[in-house]
């Protein structure tokens, strides 16, 4: 195995700690790329990894990106990620959530943990017993905190709306075709508000019978998944998997704007490049998709109650705007001015 250092993914991370804990057989890496602006905080991930290199790849990769969405988010965060590697069976024991914990607590704050793929609110509570960082715990009701997807919708709304003021010039999305990609909870939030504006919605999920229930509620007809990114419409809005914009089906797209809520939608940063040359609009996926982590944080931090968080979600489209003004003074794609900024934000 290669030292961290040689790793393609390696960004001069402040911290990777590798954990083992022979009695509950946890096996876990720890990353944390950036500090600057606070604690590093993501989610962990409990997966089953094909080879320990992928596993450290994966934390590399992924904490780099969570000190640049925290930061373009505005909050007082780094950047820092976690992962588990699940063994084929992906057992998961209460020994090993506490190991993790207990690595964790270790860190003393320099890595505060949430949840990610393959984790549930059950496993972090059992987390929450060896480490108080931990966010995203459940709430009382009416406190801040719980369930992120609703203010993520919030947030990909508001910036969906943003794209449309700037690339259609209309204040609304009244008579404007969504189409939509998902109908799982960002997805349910999106397509029921710009259903209330007025907005014809398209939608499609491999699970037809979840996409055939959102359509009959928000009146919008459900279409292949094959079809949706290529469909003709006003928005393309990425609300379901990472990784959909390639050469090929950037080359297919029928909408002058691409915004939603999935995480990593380009396949490749010369994608960011292939987008933007085709003349569509596209809002960096994790600025627009922040809502959920602002909601966490804010939590997490308890430093405010439902009118903050959702005054900071209100910030997004502004954050959208500057990376359109500055991608148009520069000519510069708008994935790769997100990047910039959210580098010089985190002092580099
Ligand atoms: P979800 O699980 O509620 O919904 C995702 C939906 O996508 C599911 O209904 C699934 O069947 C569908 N889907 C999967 N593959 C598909 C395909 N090929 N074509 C069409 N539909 C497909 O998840 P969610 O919480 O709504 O998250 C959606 C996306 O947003 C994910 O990429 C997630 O990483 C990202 N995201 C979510 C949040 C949040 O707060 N929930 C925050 C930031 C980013």
């Amino acid at each position: 195995m290669h030292a961290p250092w040689d790793f393609a993914d390696f960004d001069d991370h402040e911290l990777v700690h590798f954990v083992t804990d022979r009695q509950s057989g946890l096996r876990a890496i720890v990353a944390v790329h950036s500090t600057h602006l606070g604690p590093g905080a993501g989610g962990v991930r409990f997966w089953h990894y094909a080879a320990p290199g992928e596993a450290l790849a994966d934390a590399l990769r992924l904490s780099r990106g969570m000190s640049f969405k925290n930061a373009m988010a505005g909050l007082p965060l780094g950047g820092g990620k976690a992962v588990i590697l699940a063994d084929e069976a992906r057992t998961k024991t209460p020994d090993m959530l506490g190991a993790f914990g207990r690595a964790v607590e270790g860190l003393a704050g320099r890595y505060v943990t949430a949840e990610d793929v393959g984790m549930s609110v059950a496993d972090l509570v059992e987390i929450s017993r060896h480490t108080s960082f931990v966010a995203g715990l459940p709430v009382a009701e009416g406190a801040v905190g719980g369930d992120p997807g609703p203010h993520t919708s919030y947030g990909v709304y508001l910036g969906v709306r943003a794209a449309v003021r700037r690339k259609l010039g209309r204040d609304s999305l009244a008579g404007l075709h969504i189409a939509i990609q998902g109908a799982g909870s960002v997805a349910g939030g999106l397509a029921r508000r710009a259903a209330a504006d007025g907005a014809r919605i398209s939608l499609a999920d491999i699970d037809r019978e979840r996409a055939e229930r959102l359509a009959l509620e928000v009146g919008g007809s459900v279409v292949d998944p094959a079809e949706i990114m290529t469909l003709e419409a006003d928005v393309l809005s990425p609300n379901a998997l990472g990784a959909i914009l390639t050469e090929t089906s950037i080359a297919a797209l029928e909408v002058p704007i691409v915004a939603g809520g999935a995480n990593n939608q380009l396949a490749t940063p010369r994608d960011g490049d292939r987008i933007h040359q085709r003349g569509v609009l596209y809002a960096p996926d994790y600025v627009i998709n922040a809502g959920g982590i602002i909601n966490v944080s804010t939590e997490f931090l308890k430093d405010g109650d439902h009118d903050t968080v959702r005054r900071r979600i209100e910030g997004i489209p502004g954050r959208l705007e500057q990376i359109w003004e500055e991608s148009d003074s520069t000519g510069r794609n708008p994935a790769a001015v997100a990047d910039t900024m959210a580098m010089r934000l985190i002092g580099r």
